[in-house]
């Protein structure tokens, strides 16, 4: 028998569900209308006031990869066009490209943001080139001036991937109210706001939303609730395309509706375990998460912390003395260069991606999420530092 006081396993990630997410589902399941419907409804109506932008429409959807699909599709991408992103991102950015049998140009990152580069997105520019998908990884805002002004030069679409930027801003405005066609976030379970499973396409662009409302549901020009609610017979509906399952449940939108409330006090105690993680870290041999520029927010999905190349341990050694601590981490990410589907579809090398390769060589992502306590939170920083002591781990 071990009379041993190790403290339970921290997790990397936990979500944060309240009483009143719990009672807005159990209302939900009650209510007789647990599909698309009212809450959806509520849902896409609350996220569009809390961007602040009356000249936004939110369409809800059941994940971020169903709205990048959506979103460039609306957008006309196709055989034979070509999309650049970020290989410093999760495959759903990218996939989505190939869902629609276009091709995916991945590009490197700036080392000192970790966010797709301007310059190494101006230089792949091609005759084929539609669109740009950048990523604000971690909840960064990416340069959004520069990648704004290089699309409108070669008249090129812009989606942001905003999976993990909710909320944070740009130059002073919300990720999501930016000048770019559509801006899709994720409310997949350890993002900083859940459904569960489920995401958000915002756009000004009427003709694009209209599309994705409709592509979201099989093609279909009304959705169920419309035909149910309608006050003359409502069978009728006609299929304009070949769409999609894509729509978010009213069960997961009621999650969301709470949610959302709670984003402004989730996002600052996520900023507080940043600031702790910053100065704590402060004279050990790692490069600390980059901030935000003065007076931006940041969300803060993620705290990638980089060894040093002099660091007395390899990023793997570090990883293990974590959790043999009791301390879950995770790496973000494993960048698409080196994934097979991806290396061997487009015959990609490392040494394309310089920056990249070495962040992801030096990577760990650690916990940052509202659940943690501050005795959580000082347990995170003494392992970090135990483990990055020589002949530790
Ligand atoms: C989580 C994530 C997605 C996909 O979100 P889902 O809602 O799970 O589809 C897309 N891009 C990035 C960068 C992500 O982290």
């Amino acid at each position: 028998m071990t009379t041993s006081t190790t403290p339970p396993f921290l997790p990397f990630a936990l979500p944060e569900i309240g009483e009143e997410e719990i009672a807005e589902v159990v209302d939900t399941l009650r209510s007789g209308w647990i599909t698309t419907g009212p809450r959806a409804r509520r849902f896409e109506q609350d996220f569009a006031a809390f961007l602040g932008d009356g000249s936004l429409q939110a369409v809800a959807v059941n994940s971020a990869t169903a709205g990048l699909h959506l979103a460039l599709e609306a957008l006309g991408i196709g055989p034979g066009d070509e999309v650049i992103t970020t290989t410093h991102t999760f495959t759903a950015t990218a996939e989505v490209v190939r869902y629609l049998g276009a091709d995916v140009r991945l590009v490197d990152i700036d080392p000192a943001t970790l966010n797709i580069d301007p310059a190494a997105v101006e230089a792949a520019v091609g005759p084929r080139t539609k669109a740009i998908v950048p990523v604000h990884y971690g909840g960064l805002a990416a340069e959004m001036d520069g990648l704004l002004a290089i699309a409108a030069r070669h008249g090129l679409k812009v989606v942001e991937d905003a999976a993990h930027a909710l909320p944070s801003t740009h130059r002073g405005r919300l990720v999501g109210t930016l000048a770019s066609d559509a801006t899709v976030f994720s409310f997949y379970a350890n993002k900083t706001i859940t459904t569960g499973e489920g995401g958000m396409l915002v756009t000004r662009d009427a003709a694009l939303a209209q599309r994705a409302r409709v592509m979201r549901l099989h093609g279909m020009n009304r959705d169920a609730f419309d035909r149910f609610t309608a006050k003359v017979p409502s069978w009728y509906y006609e299929v304009v395309a070949p769409g999609f399952k894509y729509n978010l449940t009213d069960i997961a939108a009621a999650i969301g509706i709470h949610q959302l409330r709670r984003a402004p006090a989730f996002a600052q105690r996520r900023s507080a375990i940043a600031a702790r993680y910053h100065e704590s870290f402060a004279s050990l041999p790692v490069v600390r998460a980059p901030l935000p520029p003065e007076g931006e927010r940041h969300a803060w999905h993620l705290y990638p912390l980089r060894l040093d190349d002099d660091a007395a341990v390899s990023r793997d050694a570090f990883v293990d003395a974590l959790f043999a601590q009791g301390i879950g981490c995770s790496v973000h990410y494993i960048p698409l260069h080196l994934h097979p589907y991806w290396r061997d579809r487009y015959a990609l090398t490392a040494a394309q991606f310089p920056h990249s390769q070495q962040a992801y060589e030096r990577l760990v992502s650690l916990p940052i999420y509202t659940r943690m306590s501050d005795a959580d939170l000082e347990r995170v920083v003494a392992a970090v530092q135990r483990a990055l002591q020589p002949g530790h781990g």
